[in-house]
């Protein structure tokens, strides 16, 4: 680290975004404009919402998220940075169905939810008749705005409520436990950039077709994670920050306080503060946050991971990756992923599956279920949906208590109201504001560190 700079970097919260915030700001090009650099965090662990324990006899089984987005180059990036780069993995192809009275495969060429293949849609059993006409009309209709900044208001508008409900919102609603009636549109960039287009259907067809036409040369997969769980990619990233002269904090809750010229933070001075800790969590930190409003808003979400036996894992489900439930149909459990056929490198070495289920989301609170009343719920949904009761040998549940911030419309207003009410030299970064995926929080950790240093330094990365 610099022997010429003065200047203090403090990063609080070392989640995947506060990781990437701290290991951007020890590389060798900004380093020079930094004396030293300590990442702290309230927990005696990194990693924040990515975790994982052993389970079913493996080492690792995630807890929270088990993959990155790979086609997009920031966690494979960062993977490769800290020497993960031959321990990453990447998920069989197996497909994903939708549950609704019954398994349905998701039709192909769909983009986000988005039907781009109407033969395929027609074939489907998961949309009536009705339905798939109303769908169908959607290239013929004139633009819609999207002024109101809302997915379901939009998507509504195009295609009618089957495709939407048992659509879009399953497999979106599903990634953030989002309820995408209240969710913006403008946050999730593939369905930004379909909608720059009259007709979604023929802009997702485009895209589904070029898709298909070089699936064979790209064969480059869609996800990825390291092999020893999503915790791994945190651990490096803090270990070779500490190799380049970070210094990290953990167990200790901090509080912040402005002095003459910067800021203490857990009972030292710095010039410079990276809040990358969630909204809430920032504006307690922070005098300046912008008093409460929605954009701190954020779901509750249950993981319930089962052991369950070979013997009673229907052969009819092998070869899938798991299946999401509708909004309309869901009880409590909104998705359930099948992790022995999605992850090789997950099949229990004295036999059987494993399977993650996930409850609650935005509008349908979980929390204050007690234990036993969520597995038991659990297995009550699964026994409905597959016509299995299983009795598993291990169950592990883990809350994740505000798992999933949830962009309202017009998030990016709040997020620039925010920022523009910190005072100098206070920073906010990650999944409140600037993406929830674990690619988009690292992209939001280092281009923040990276504007720290040019707000200090009149450098502008
Ligand atoms: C169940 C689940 C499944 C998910 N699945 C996926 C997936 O498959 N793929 C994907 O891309 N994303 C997934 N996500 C989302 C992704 O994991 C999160 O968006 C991301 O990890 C958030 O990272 P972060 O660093 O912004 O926040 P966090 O991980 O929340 O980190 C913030 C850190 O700040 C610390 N902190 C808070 N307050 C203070 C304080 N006052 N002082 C000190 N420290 C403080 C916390 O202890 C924490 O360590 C999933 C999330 C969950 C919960």
């Amino acid at each position: 680290m610099s022997d010429v700079s003065s200047h203090r970097v403090a990063v609080i919260g070392a989640g995947i975004t506060g990781a990437a915030a701290a290991h951007r700001l020890v590389q060798p090009d900004l380093a020079a404009e930094v004396a030293s650099v300590v990442l702290f965090d309230c927990e005696d662990r990194v990693g924040g919402r990515i975790d994982g324990t052993s389970f079913a006899g493996l080492d690792c089984i995630d807890t929270g998220a088990d993959a990155f987005l790979a086609r997009v180059p920031e966690a494979i990036g960062l993977a490769q940075a800290v020497g993960l780069g031959d321990d990453l993995v990447h998920p069989e192809r197996a497909g994903a169905a939708v549950w609704y009275d019954g398994l349905h495969d998701i039709p192909e060429g769909l983009v986000l939810g988005v039907p781009g293949n109407p033969i395929s849609l027609s074939r489907s059993g998961l949309i009536s008749w009705r339905g798939k006409a109303r769908a169908m009309l959607e290239p013929f209709l004139p633009r819609s705005s999207t002024n109101h900044d809302n997915i379901g208001t939009y998507m509504r508008s195009r295609f009618g409520d089957e495709v939407h409900e048992r659509l879009v919102d399953a497999l979106i609603g599903s990634i953030y436990a989002a309820d995408t009636d209240n969710f913006s549109l403008a946050e999730v960039p593939q369905l930004a950039t379909l909608a720059n287009d009259r007709s979604l259907l023929l802009a997702a067809r485009r895209i589904a077709r070029h898709s298909a036409g070089t699936a064979s040369a790209s064969a480059a997969p869609i996800f990825g994670a390291p092999r020893g769980g999503m915790r791994q990619l945190v651990q490096a990233t803090v270990k070779t920050f500490e190799q380049h002269g970070g210094n990290v904090r953990l167990g200790q809750e901090i509080g912040l306080e402005r002095t003459g010229s910067g800021w203490q933070v857990g009972g030292d001075d710095f010039d410079t503060v990276i809040c990358a800790v969630p909204a809430d969590r920032a504006a307690q930190l922070l005098a300046d946050f912008p008093a409460s409003t929605h954009g701190t808003d954020r779901a509750d979400v249950v993981m319930v991971t089962l052991h369950v036996s070979d013997d009673e894992f229907p052969d009819r489900l092998r070869g899938r990756s798991g299946y999401l439930v509708p909004k309309p149909v869901q009880r409590d459990v909104t998705a359930a992923s099948f992790g022995s056929q999605k992850w090789a490198h997950w099949v229990p070495p004295g036999g059987g599956q494993i399977l993650r289920v996930s409850l609650g989301r935005d509008g349908a609170p979980v929390l204050h279920l007690n234990d036993d009343d969520i597995v038991a719920r659990t297995l009550d949904d699964l026994r409905r949906h597959l016509g299995v009761t299983f009795s598993p040998s291990e169950v592990r549940l883990t809350r994740w208590p505000g798992a999933f911030a949830q962009y309202r419309p017009h998030h990016r207003r709040w997020v620039d109201a925010v920022r523009s009410s910190l005072a100098p030299g206070i920073f906010v970064a990650g999944g409140s504001y600037d993406g929830i995926g674990i690619p988009a929080c690292i992209r939001s950790g280092r281009t923040i560190a990276e504007r720290s240093v040019s707000a200090t330094s009149g450098l502008s990365p």
